[in-house]
């Protein structure tokens, strides 16, 4: 190359530079945060998780760009007090959300206290744009509408669940082998919502989530600021309804209820790709850290079955057994965590809200009260060899049942007032009760669920949502100790 073409190519790259060089300079790089939950998921249920007869393509290959928690878990065993733990990063029952809220718009009680800060509050007071898609199930008042808890923008229904096909009733599913009972339920059939507006109900309810999802993402790809994404399927929650052509698919499957589940389950896959494809089209992939799990185990035999499969794993929603808590849970974040791992030690739905904060750098106001959730990121690098908690801990309504976890044992106490001892390396299925064998373990144990009782609070409101399942004490009884 001669010396005058050297200059101009020399020339050409400066120039070519300025731009991108300002550009970088006043770019936020801050990680965008993604958190995708799905609603009543079996563990067996995604490909990843070894489930066979549901291709989750998508899913599977958001598992293979980061890491599988083993044994990740949820802070309860049925929808909203799971979704208040994770929306806070606090054991929910430390302010009362120890139940699913009464469907009842009326209602300033049956929501998400408003003592409490969310992650969207978090990151918003941060600079990050905010956004929530899908089902909210925090609260139907308009003092606990998404847009008030931190969300800048909304799109979803605020009950705990929705029909997927418009104008259809609703069946609800009252038990295995039990009557269903078909009505159109006023929960199912409430408006969509873009903030306060109501819209018309889309063609299929997943389908769309996907597309707004999509939509946001695309939208915030200038990076004038980082954004955080809350991405709340209600499928493969009842009632099973699908697309035709997704159930084409699963024409092989005999069961009517199986295929149903699994055409939407392939749907929540095919908008999760949508989802992913929006962030590698606008080059935002690597720097977005993406969280996802189910909000509890699927119900497999319940009120709300859905014809779910939780594999190995003992018991269903709404139990304090494996089945009801732990759940198919995965973090991504190309940047900075490594691909194809899996990570064994027990992680919880509460280290969502530290773990991003983490990556945003951002601080949570220090006179809040403390969370109950680490951030995972240097345990799931590997930096940190020790355990993100030697502890983790459940109670149901109200001292109903109780469960804790610790290194491989696992103690609880349930209903029916069987307090038992598993060791979970060994035996994940809960098959084989230690309790006897080592006392001292079962000891320490319940000693410390008792402890870890004394600093929760009673509910703010009680809902059976079992029917009759269990006595409830009242609100304003002691809590049962464990
Ligand atoms: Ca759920």
């Amino acid at each position: 190359m001669s010396h005058s073409l050297v200059l101009r190519a020399f020339c050409a790259l400066l120039l070519s530079s300025l731009p991108s060089l300002s550009a970088t300079a006043s770019r936020d790089e801050r990680p965008n945060v993604l958190l995708i939950v799905v609603d009543d998921l079996g563990y067996n249920d995604v490909g990843f998780q070894g489930g066979r007869d549901i291709p989750t393509p998508h899913l599977d290959r958001l598992a293979a760009s980061g890491v599988r928690c083993t044994s990740g878990y949820v802070s309860y065993p049925v929808c909203s007090p799971s979704r208040a733990g994770f929306i806070t990063g606090r054991y929910q029952q430390r302010f009362g959300h120890e139940f699913n809220p009464r469907w009842n718009p009326a209602s300033q009680i049956d929501g998400l206290p408003l003592t409490e800060k969310t992650i969207a509050d978090v990151l918003r007071g941060a600079g990050y744009a905010t956004a929530a898609i899908g089902k909210w199930h925090l609260g139907a008042h308009p003092q606990f509408h998404p847009n008030r808890r931190g969300f800048d923008e909304f799109y979803g229904f605020l009950g705990g669940g929705h029909r997927f096909l418009p104008g259809s009733h609703v069946d609800v599913e009252v038990g295995a082998g039990k009557k269903m009972e078909t009505h159109a339920d006023a929960e199912h059939a409430s408006p969509m919502l873009r903030n306060g507006t109501e819209e018309p109900e889309p063609p299929e309810l997943t389908t769309k989530l996907g597309e707004e999802a999509a939509a946001s993402i695309a939208r915030h790809a200038s990076r004038s600021k980082p954004w955080f994404l809350y991405l709340s399927f209600n499928a493969p929650h009842t009632p099973l309804q699908a697309r035709a052509d997704m159930l084409k698919k699963f024409a092989h499957i005999a069961d009517e209820r199986r295929r149903t589940y699994a055409a939407m389950m392939a749907t929540v896959d095919e908008a999760v790709g949508r989802t992913l494809g929006a962030l590698d089209a606008t080059g935002q992939r690597s720097r977005t850290l993406v969280f996802f799990f189910s909000d509890n185990g699927g119900p497999m035999t319940k009120r709300n079955a859905n014809a779910s499969n939780n594999g190995v794993l003992r018991g269903q929603k709404g139990d304090v057994f494996e089945g009801g808590i732990r759940v198919p849970f995965l973090v991504s974040w190309p940047d900075r965590l490594p691909a194809g791992r899996t990570y064994d030690a027990p992680v919880i739905s509460l280290d969502v809200l530290p773990t991003a904060l983490a990556a945003a750098g951002a601080k949570r106001d220090p006179e809040l009260p403390p969370l109950d959730g680490v951030n995972l990121i240097p345990f799931l690098t590997g930096e940190n060899k020790t355990v993100p908690h030697e502890r983790l801990y459940w109670r149901m309504d109200y001292g109903a049942a109780f469960a804790v976890r610790e290194g491989k044992w696992k103690w609880f106490r349930t209903y029916e007032n069987l307090a038992q001892l598993y060791d979970l390396d060994a035996d994940p299925g809960e098959k084989t009760d230690l309790a006897t064998r080592h006392p001292d373990v079962a000891t320490r144990l319940a000693t410390a669920a008792a402890d870890w009782n004394r600093g929760l609070a009673a509910p703010v409101w009680v809902n059976n949502p079992f029917g009759g399942f269990i006595n409830l004490p009242g609100p304003s009884a002691k809590p049962a100790a464990p």
